[in-house]
């Protein structure tokens, strides 16, 4: 069964399964029904230092566990559901679990729990005028500090209209941090930057250092340091990749050379066993 799984853990997208008007109406019941029956999971990836690898917080991350089609990965259900507007209730429902398993974590492990708890936020989400209080909401019923709790946006999402800089102002005064995601890949990186604060930006993978220049991600770098801004690597596959960003100067990284999104509780048997041995490695997951 593992055989069958991407790279992600979950199965691959299938040519055929896609959009049509009426395979569309199937899914959106269907996903309506799976938020009903809780058949939506988190799995939790690490970010961690660069060079030591050590955990400093996780990114949850939604996939569905269908009962036909096996475990499946958000490219298969969050267009749609951003169709179709579920994305809002679905996203309430990612946004509260997140919260409710970071606390979990630090009732569990105190100061070896991942420090910060990142959650995606779609573009339709943050244009609902309620978004900054539901997240306000989501912290105060699960006990989660708002300085622990970051919310992911996207270039095409921050310059957003509707109730959208709201939001952002809203989430801003909570203490809540912003985190520009895929950084790199959308348009108005500069201007944005220019305009909206952040408190950390993602370099997007495709930017991760190949066997030729690096000139990205180290201006990308240079950019952060000098806004203040936290830079993180993401979609780091090799050592070789973790090596070139640790020179270039980054000290927090994400990707599959650290650690896959992992179950809730692979991630807390990973923390104690590393309590127990101090390893001061890479964090070590099961592939
Ligand atoms: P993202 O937020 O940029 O998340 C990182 C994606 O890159 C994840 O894919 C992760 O599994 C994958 N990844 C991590 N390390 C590596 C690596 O070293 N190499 C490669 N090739 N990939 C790596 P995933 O879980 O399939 O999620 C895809 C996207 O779906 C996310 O991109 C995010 O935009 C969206 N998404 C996931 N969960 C949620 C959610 O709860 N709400 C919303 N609105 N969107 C979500
Ligand atoms: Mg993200
Ligand atoms: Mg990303
Ligand atoms: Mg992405």
């Amino acid at each position: 069964e593992a055989k069958e799984r991407g790279e992600g853990g979950y199965q691959r997208y299938r040519p055929g399964m896609e959009a049509r008007g009426a395979e569309r109406n199937r899914l959106t019941a269907a996903l309506l029904a799976a938020l009903d029956q809780d058949e939506l999971v988190l799995r939790y990836q690490p970010v961690v230092t660069l060079p030591e690898g050590r955990l400093t917080g996780v990114e949850a991350l939604v996939r569905w566990q269908h009962p036909e089609r096996g475990l499946l990965g958000p490219g298969e259900f969050i267009p749609g559901a951003e169709e179709t507007g579920l994305i809002v209730p679905l996203g309430r429902w990612v946004l509260r679990e997140a919260c409710r398993q970071a606390t979990a974590w630090i009732d569990d492990l105190g100061d070896l729990a991942p420090g910060t708890m990142s959650v995606n936020a779609s573009a339709r989400q943050l244009q609902e005028p309620g978004f900054a209080a539901e997240v306000a909401a989501a912290l105060r019923d699960s006990g989660l500090a708002a300085g622990r709790l970051t919310i992911e946006i996207t270039e095409s999402t921050a310059v957003g209209g509707g109730a959208t800089q709201d939001n952002l102002r809203g989430l801003r005064a909570l203490g809540v941090r912003l985190s520009l995601d895929d950084f790199g890949t959308g348009a108005s990186t500069l201007s944005l930057l220019a305009n909206c604060p952040v408190d950390q930006i993602k370099l997007d993978r495709s930017f991760a250092p190949g066997p030729g220049p690096d000139a990205i991600a180290g201006a990308v770098l240079q950019l952060a340091r000098a806004l203040g801004v936290e830079a993180v690597a993401e979609g780091v596959e090799t050592p070789a990749q973790a090596a070139k960003l640790g020179d270039l100067g980054y000290v927090r990284a994400q990707g599959f050379h650290f650690a896959r999104p992992m179950t809730p509780e692979d991630v807390g048997a990973g923390i104690r066993a590393r309590q127990v041995t101090e390893l001061a490695g890479s964090f070590s997951a099961r592939p």
